[in-house]
């Protein structure tokens, strides 16, 4: 009975998924979805017998064995890449060539810039999953494409022939251009360096250890091969059933029978791939018929059938000016390049990131370098080469200080990391960059405390560290630049209401190296207090699902600076909370949440929707997918539409993702 009952739910489940994942179009709102995990999650924790690593509850948690490797079905060959419509017509050249008398059809995709992976299907059920390796020998990766929805865990079944019992697909795993901002975002407020693309991010997520981490990665697929278990006479037939099974499959393929008409494909896309909110760089045209495809074979490591033709980057030829060290908040130096100015892309580009020591050396950078700069979506430019032949013999080779460029002070080169950093707790670059992120919007959210009054305060000698700005007074403020008596007032009463913020924040906001957000949520749920914190040992930190052995040791050596010890004793003696605030009683809740209900519309930037309403119905709440004369709240994210508009007719509260974050923060 409760077997079928857990059969039907993950039927349903698994249905939804793919809906919403991959076709784009859910039938279902978040919160009912959310309601049939919920029950199938309480209907396996009574009876685990049930549970199978192919339940929609399983996608995350699985761990991750790096090193083991397996073979794949036949080689994962890369492709001939190409730049211009001519090579494409010697292409079709060749294969008119060997295979004459035939009728050729061609299939063009695009090419997605992620990470390649081949996922093996037994039974109709995802068994594993690997990187492309060497070609012959993947990486096992397993727990972590599991946490990819758009990555069925059963096939859909086909109504012309049954499901092979072995099968193998091939797909690109990548991550959408709109959310690489947000991604590093987590990453730079964790003290961690942000990612220069997002193939990087993509590949950096998919190799992670810990699968519960990746999954808050929006990492998303394309399928594009059939590679393994059913005999296929042209590729799109594949595509085709690829569809069928289940899979996410690039809607962009074509297929054409002459080259002109590939080229002109080839034209279209060159003009607007860069609108589409996933990275490519080019085309892959491979011959239709699996049958010619054979005959014209391999080549060591790419086939003789296939070929790709990438677009023009965004690049420009620019000059550097100047290398400078900026020193950031866990007291890394970062090399920056001042540029001559120059546009790409539609962009004014002043200064280039050059990363470490390594990359500098690496590619030979010198002060007064001609370089070519490129710069593709919202990412950070980044330095492709030098231009070696335009040097005049006055250039400067670079030579990474010894000494921080802030105070003064030896700075530190580990073996482990290709960080350099000025280890020197007093170093006053540092100071300023540890107020500034534990001011910041994530943080404490103290406004009216931007980069320049904190470069004040410390100049002055007011502020040495973050406790120092609970002991200003509204007189100390009136003798800086750009403050009058109302602005003063207002600062200070900010600084004063930061105080209410939970304890996650503060201990986020203390800049720990490592410690992100959701790291720092992890901690105070498991330990209660930072007090709790700063006395655990690593091998306690580290047994906290979502917590790693990096972050746990940062955790330990953070606590163990006697100057770190004295500030969270200042920070608790100027009122901040300290303590996870005790669990909500509903019955007690006279506040915002109780019985009132919500609707959700538009992007959230902190959190996902689901999570949003999980935070509502924890405090008492309820959300309904529509807007009616009972709702009581509308949360309207970014590009809020029509329901916004709803609500503004019938006269209903809007409340900004800020006001909901202090109305959940203030219960
Ligand atoms: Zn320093």
């Amino acid at each position: 009975m409760t077997e079928d009952q857990v059969r039907i739910l993950r039927d349903e489940l698994h249905y939804h998924e793919h809906k919403y994942y991959v076709e784009n179009q859910p039938e279902i709102s978040d919160v009912e979805f959310d309601m049939l995990m919920k029950v199938l999650e309480k209907l396996e924790k009574e009876n685990p017998s049930l549970i199978t690593p192919n339940s929609p509850t399983q996608r995350v948690g699985g761990q991750m064995v790096l090193g083991e490797r397996i073979r794949h079905h036949g080689l994962m060959l890369s492709l001939e890449n190409t730049y211009t419509s001519e090579e494409l017509y010697d292409f079709d050249r060749r294969i008119r060539k060997t295979l004459p008398d035939q009728e050729i059809k061609y299939v063009v995709e695009l090419k997605v810039d992620g990470l390649g992976v081949a996922l093996n299907y037994e039974d109709g059920y995802l068994s594993y999953g690997l990187t492309r390796g060497d070609g012959d020998f993947g990486e096992d990766v397993t727990a972590n494409v599991r946490t990819i929805k758009s990555i069925p865990l059963k096939l859909k079944q086909l109504n012309y022939m049954s499901v092979p019992s072995i099968l193998e697909v091939r797909g690109e795993v990548f991550i959408p251009k709109s959310q690489l901002g947000k991604v590093n975002e987590l990453r730079i407020n964790a003290g961690e360096s942000p990612f220069a693309n997002t193939r990087n991010a993509a590949a950096g997520s998919l190799r992670l250890l810990d699968s519960n981490i990746v999954t808050q990665r929006p990492l998303d697929i394309f399928i594009y091969r059939l590679s393994y278990g059913v005999d296929l006479e042209t590729h799109d037939q594949g595509l085709k059933m690829l569809v069928d099974l289940g899979f996410k499959v690039n809607e962009m393929a074509n297929v054409y029978s002459s080259m002109e008409e590939v080229i002109q494909y080839y034209y279209e896309w060159r003009d607007q791939y860069k609108n589409l909110d996933y990275d490519t760089d080019g085309i892959v045209v491979k011959v239709n018929n699996i049958n010619h495809q054979e005959l014209l074979g391999v080549r060591t490591k790419s086939p003789r059938w296939a070929i790709c033709c990438k677009f023009p980057a965004s690049q420009a030829t620019t000059r550097i000016n100047q290398i400078e060290i900026q020193v950031g908040r866990t007291g890394v130096l970062t090399p920056v390049a001042t540029l001559d100015p120059v546009e790409i892309a539609g962009a004014r580009i002043k200064n280039a990131t050059l990363h470490n020591e390594q990359e500098i050396t690496r590619k030979d950078i010198r002060v007064g370098d001609w370089i070519v700069l490129e710069r593709s979506g919202d990412v950070i430019p980044k330095v492709v080469s030098v231009l070696a032949e335009k040097r005049s013999g006055w250039e400067k080779v670079f030579r990474f200080p010894n000494t921080c460029p802030s105070c003064g002070e030896q700075v530190q080169r580990s073996e482990q990391e290709t960080a350099i950093r000025c280890i020197n707790v007093e170093c006053p670059d540092q100071r300023k960059r540890r107020i500034e992120h534990f001011v910041s919007r994530n943080a404490l959210n103290i406004e009216g405390l931007g980069k320049q009054t904190v470069k004040q305060l410390i100049e002055v000698g007011l502020v040495s560290n973050i406790a120092d700005l609970y002991h200003l007074q509204k007189d100390d403020l009136l003798v800086l630049e750009g403050f009058g008596d109302q602005s003063a007032e207002n600062l200070i009463s900010a600084i004063a209401s930061s105080k209410q913020k939970p304890a996650s924040r503060v201990l986020f906001g203390l800049g720990i190296l490592h410690v992100g957000q959701s790291a720092a949520d992890l901690l105070i749920d498991y330990f209660v207090s930072i007090g709790a914190i700063s006395v655990a040992e690593v091998g306690q930190i580290g047994t906290i699902h979502g917590i790693g052995s990096r972050t746990a040791e940062s955790v330990v050596d953070f606590f163990a600076q006697p100057d770190n010890r004295e500030l969270f004793d200042q920070l608790k003696l100027a009122g901040l909370r300290m303590r996870a605030e005790a669990p909500v009683d509903l019955g007690q809740v006279e506040g915002s949440f109780l019985g009132k209900t919500f609707v959700l519309t538009g992007t959230l930037i902190g959190m996902t929707r689901s999570m949003a309403s999980e935070r509502i119905k924890l405090m008492g709440g309820k959300v309904s997918s529509n807007v009616s004369k009972n709702t009581d709240f509308l949360v309207g994210g970014e590009n809020a539409g029509n329901k916004k508009n709803q609500a503004i007719a019938l006269g209903i509260q809007i409340l900004t993702e800020d006001t909901f974050l202090e109305m959940i923060d203030s219960v």
